[in-house]
């Protein structure tokens, strides 16, 4: 015979079921989201690192709208994170931007890698500042009773570097300020 109890006690181990079940799923939900999550931030680790590697490579204007973009990934992230109502696809989407931007700051980099062997004559070797000037001169020369011409080849960067006929004639303000500072550290 059933008892109104026995029909009471069915009717709460229902619901307990249901609610076990309702938790499950929104753990289940959870812990997809928690992965897909490190794994954004495992991108934009690498991303990060890409932009050092082209803030290395100097073009600034680049590096600095990679800068930007990194920063909006992350404040999306954040904002995933905090966003308990954000979608699956929300985070899909998010990471297809991702990627772009790896492939982008990929392409960067060999660009700039091509470029600066393309233009190491007209870099800094110390810190990669641009040739300012480049000028040729000859000096009138008195050699046994003889006057002589000797071609003097002047190249000078941007940060003070300055070579004449392939030697150093004045050092990159550049590297000396950061030797300066290395010392600075050590003492
Ligand atoms: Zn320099």
């Amino acid at each position: 015979m059933i008892t109104n109890e026995t029909i009471f006690f069915t009717q709460i181990v229902s619901i307990v079921g249901f609610l076990v079940t309702l938790f499950w799923l929104y753990r289940l939900l959870v812990e997809q989201k928690d992965a897909t999550i490190q794994l954004q931030r495992a991108n934009i680790a690498f991303l990060n690192d890409k932009l050092v590697d082209a803030k290395l490579q100097s073009p600034d204007v680049l590096a600095q709208s990679l800068a930007g973009r990194v920063k909006l990934f992350e404040e999306e992230l954040m904002r995933l994170e905090h966003d308990k109502s954000s979608t699956a696809q929300q985070i899909t989407a998010k990471e297809a931007e991702l990627t772009c931007a790896r492939t982008e700051a990929e392409a960067l980099t060999k660009k700039i890698i091509h470029a600066r062997e393309l233009l190491r004559d007209y870099l800094c070797p110390h810190c990669g500042a641009p040739l300012v000037e480049k000028v040729y001169h000859s000096e009138p020369v008195e050699y046994q009773g003889r006057e002589l011409d000797i071609d003097h080849d002047c190249s000078t960067f941007d940060c003070g570097y300055e070579i004449v006929d392939g030697l150093e004639r004045h050092p990159c303000k550049v590297q000396c300020r950061s030797e300066t500072q290395n010392n600075g550290r050590l003492v």
